[in-house]
């Protein structure tokens, strides 16, 4: 059996955070569409352009996080919480049964990204894993992933970029001339 290294509703809310972050701007929308139906996230969908403006906004915060330094990714995910006005409250839903939502019922999508994003990397930190919420270790790749190996042996964002790294690895050493 492997630990789980968080609690389920943290770590879907984290690799979501992820994908919605490494879509390209105008695929957003989409991936944050495709995000809602496959974890049953409840609420409005955003579909303004204003709210759409909105959840840029929060990508950009979240994203900033993400490459920040502990002591910084927390003032950063405090004043996230903070402007959001969350409020924690244990609700029980399908499919994750008893978690935490920060947000108010009738906020806007643009808020509950922010809130509920902020609440897994409260719980990332919380746990001493803020380091499993990495950058792509490609040179051509500035995509964000979340560490959920066993050993935080992970360097790539998927398994594309870590065999083109082998594969650029295994040609320098084999184009290095023989000593
Ligand atoms: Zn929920
Ligand atoms: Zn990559």
């Amino acid at each position: 059996m492997s630990q789980a290294v968080f609690t389920h509703d943290t770590e879907v809310c984290l690799v979501a955070a992820a994908e919605i972050l490494n879509a390209p701007a105008p695929e957003r929308l989409e991936e944050i569409w495709d995000y809602m139906d496959r974890w049953d996230w409840s609420g409005e969908r955003p579909s303004e352009i204003a709210e759409l403006a909105q959840v840029h906004r929060v990508l950009t915060r979240l994203h900033a996080i993400w490459l920040a330094p502990l002591h910084e990714a927390v003032a950063k995910t405090n004043k996230l919480l903070r402007d959001a006005a969350a409020l924690p409250q244990l609700v029980h839903h399908e499919p994750i049964g008893w978690h935490v939502h920060a947000a108010a019922e009738d906020s806007g999508f643009a808020t509950r990204l922010a809130v509920d994003t902020a609440m897994a990397i409260v719980d990332a930190i919380r746990a001493g894993a803020f380091e499993r919420l990495q950058v792509c270790a490609a040179n051509d790749c500035d995509d964000v992933y979340v560490d959920l190996s066993k050993n935080r042996s992970r360097k790539y964002c998927d398994a594309t970029c870590g065999a083109k790294a082998h594969t650029a690895a295994y040609r320098a050493r084999k184009a290095r001339p023989a000593n």
